[in-house]
């Protein structure tokens, strides 16, 4: 079937009725940012052009990567010695450029945790670089769990410390900050990033992807400090070096101008919320408490293998007693308009995507959704 035989609903389906988002990424987007995106296609505000067809180097898309920029630093009262940088490749080609600026000809070994899908595949690409020393890995306890503060040893002359925080495909998330002061932290937050408040003196260098939080696929946010970027070698390609990137301003070639002028709309739409991050997170915790509450509620059938004090308040992840009784659930779920349930490919079951832009309405409705569904078939 080619895409536009498809029904209608599955195209467009706000044009027909309400529905509710909770993909695990490309993930929902505000509707206001929508509107916005989708104005500024035929008309850029502030331009007679389309936001789709105006120079990178126009002093209008230079305003558009300031205020980004700007945005982003209030959000996280960013001191000034970091740079923000709007990369292309994903956060998986940060998993190879954090290694090639950090790893690449020294002697030391980085550490990397892995508690899941995400943090695993970053670890290959670090050892291409370099000696890796991998301080956890829950692999063989099914990445139910995340380590806690006394199993982790850490070495205060490692090259640099690597985790991811919220750990997307699994639906682990630590609350906590991890390493020692001394040693570079590196932290993939492409699933949780501005959905609470950071501290980024912690950390020597963020990566996120927007396409989970923070606007669509195509651009990743990073965010360094600037003496980093003394130790890093000469020689690599420079599309992956680091200091051509902060050294052109996020322009060194052509950038992804729409996806980053989306992520300047969400900025403003997050800078519009009351509280800040802080209410963000007040929001998100309860979004998540919702459906907690439900599998909780549920006498086990909707099963949960993630340890209590590690559970995501992004991605909840549940099993239902069997195969086929998930399927008939998406299949429900579907027919009333939730969106994006099926777990990730490597591990099935399901998982609700609780980013910013899902509305308390929206987990409230897939709340009641999930008790009448038990109610039906436990
Ligand atoms: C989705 C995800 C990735 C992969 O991101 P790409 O942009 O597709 O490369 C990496 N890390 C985390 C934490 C993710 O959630």
């Amino acid at each position: 079937m080619r895409v536009w035989d498809r029904p209608a609903l599955a195209l467009a389906p706000s044009a027909h009725r309400r529905v509710h988002n909770f993909s695990g990424g490309p993930g929902a987007l505000p509707a206001e940012v929508l509107a916005e995106a989708q104005e500024a296609i035929l008309r850029a505000p502030g331009s007679d052009l389309s936001v789709l067809g105006i120079s990178h180097r126009s002093a209008w898309f230079g305003d558009v990567l300031a205020e980004a920029r700007d945005n982003l630093r209030a959000l996280l009262d960013l001191p000034s010695e970091y740079e923000i940088l709007f990369l292309q490749g994903g956060a998986s080609l940060q998993f190879s450029m954090v290694p090639m600026a950090l790893l690449r000809g020294r002697s030391q070994a980085a550490e990397y945790v892995v508690g899941g899908y995400w943090s695993a595949k970053a670890v290959p690409e670090a050892q291409r670089e370099g000696l890796v020393r991998i301080i956890w890995n829950g692999q063989d306890g099914g990445f139910s769990r995340l380590p806690r503060a006394g199993e982790l040893s850490h070495d205060p002359e490692a090259a640099y410390l690597h985790y991811v925080a919220n750990e997307t495909v699994e639906g682990l998330q630590f609350h906590r900050v991890l390493g020692l002061d001394g040693v570079a932290r590196v932290c993939d937050m492409s699933s949780d990033f501005l959905s609470r408040p950071v501290d980024c003196r912690k950390f020597a260098l963020i990566y996120a992807h927007a396409q989970k939080n923070l606007g669509p696929a195509g651009v990743t946010v990073v965010v360094l400090r600037r003496d980093l970027l003394d130790g890093v070698p000469d020689g690599l390609p420079a599309m992956l070096d680091y200091r051509n990137h902060v050294h052109m301003g996020s322009v060194y070639n052509t950038p992804p101008v729409f996806a980053i002028y989306v992520t300047l709309l969400l900025t403003r739409w997050l800078r519009r919320q009351p509280d800040g991050l802080a209410g963000m997170a007040r929001l998100n915790e309860a979004k998540a408490a919702l459906l907690y509450g439900v599998l909780d509620a549920s006498g086990g059938f909707y099963a949960s293998s993630v340890a209590v004090p590690d559970r995501s308040i992004m991605n909840v992840t549940f099993r239902l007693p069997d195969e086929p009784l998930e399927r008939r659930f998406l299949a429900e779920a579907e027919a009333e308009g939730f969106y994006g349930l099926q777990g990730h490919r490597s591990r099935g079951g399901i998982r609700a995507s609780l980013y910013n832009a899902v509305t308390l309405e929206s987990v409230r409705a897939l709340a009641g959704f999930m008790e009448d569904f038990r109610a039906r078939h436990a």
